[in-house]
């Protein structure tokens, strides 16, 4: 057996051998003496003490392999971060995997493996699951879900806390993910051009910036990229952004790509870096702090002002313009 059959999705025999083989990649599968993937009972258990953030997510990514990752780390390290930018500290997982019959199973091992060892890099056991097949042609290869439930410590981190005399941060070079995965589709050799996915979790970014400051705000910068970040963040928070093109770390290949086919690196994904937004007083510690730490493309990009919602880019030669929010679908299935 080496492709994946509508039987492995049955629920009969051939299932059980299936998914056997693939819970075997999985070690860590419970919290605590909790119920877990092992027992493969109806549902898992979780005690907790406290106040949780919960996050879910489908990753429809095409190509469904790219370097930097596979769509089974994204669908890891995505929702990952969606519990870690809100201040949380991930502990638990959920997937539900739906795939295409025909699909080679050593891709979904691959695929399993990945989204296996980004959880277990994490300390985040992967509890519960859901595995189905669709038949040929009625899904393209494999849609992965993601539940993450983390745990908070100390306070909730929103969208909507920038406040006026703020500085933004933005934890690394910006765009590569939606670079990558755009170059793929129209048909670039993206590892020719070394252009490579960021994709990974950013809870050690998180840790370190929380611990030298108050984060007033946090988002990842997925769909929509940079600007849509900035802009949902003023918008929430009722306040102005400026920023300075300047200092928005971008790579030279996706400056490069982006000039090509005419896109705004800003409104390209990533899928590994997080805008802080905190008090002016401690942002060049923050930045310090994570470039000592290895994130040397961390930067302060820009401020928080009173005013409209709106976010005012400066840009390279010294204009103004609106930063606006994207529109239309600028990479389709990018996560
Ligand atoms: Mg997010």
């Amino acid at each position: 057996m080496s492709k994946i059959l509508l039987a492995h999705g049955g629920g009969g025999r051939e299932m059980h051998e299936l998914l056997r083989e693939l819970f075997s990649i999985v070690r860590k599968t419970k919290v605590g003496n909790e119920i877990g993937l092992d027992e493969s009972d109806d549902g898992a258990s979780l005690t907790i003490n406290g106040r949780i953030v919960i996050s879910t997510d489908s990753y429809t990514v095409s190509p469904i392999f790219f370097p930097g990752g596979n769509i089974g780390k994204l669908a890891a390290a995505g929702s990952i971060n969606d519990v870690a930018v809100m201040g949380a500290e991930p502990i638990a997982a959920l997937d539900g995997l739906i795939v295409e019959e025909g699909l080679p199973l050593a891709e979904l091992k691959e695929i399993i493996k990945s989204l296996v060892t980004t959880f277990e890099a994490e300390n985040v056991a992967l509890i519960a699951g859901d595995f189905k097949v669709m038949p040929r042609g009625k899904i393209d290869k494999i849609v992965i879900n993601t539940t993450v439930i983390g745990t908070v410590k100390d306070h909730i981190i929103t969208d909507s806390g920038a406040k006026p005399g703020d500085k933004v941060i933005v934890s690394g070079t910006i765009g590569e993910h939606g670079a990558t995965i755009l170059a793929l589709q129209i048909g670039i050799d993206a590892e020719k051009e070394n252009l490579k996915s960021d994709c990974e979790p950013i809870t050690r970014i998180m840790r370190i910036a929380k611990e030298i400051a108050k984060i007033h705000a946090a988002k990842d910068p997925t769909r929509g990229g940079l600007a849509m970040t900035l802009n949902e963040i003023a918008e929430k928070s009722g306040v102005r952004i400026d920023v300075d093109e300047e200092y928005i770390p971008i790579r030279e290949n996706v400056r490069a790509l982006c000039e090509m086919l005419g896109v705004d690196p800003l409104w390209l994904a990533c899928e590994g870096r997080v805008v802080l937004v905190v008090s002016g007083d401690v942002a060049e510690d923050v930045v310090d702090s994570l470039r000592s730490a290895g994130y040397k493309d961390a930067s302060i990009i820009g401020e928080v002002r009173k005013g409209k919602p709106y976010v005012v880019l400066k840009t390279l030669s010294g204009g103004l313009r609106l930063l606006e929010k994207p529109t239309g679908e600028i990479v389709p299935r990018i996560c």
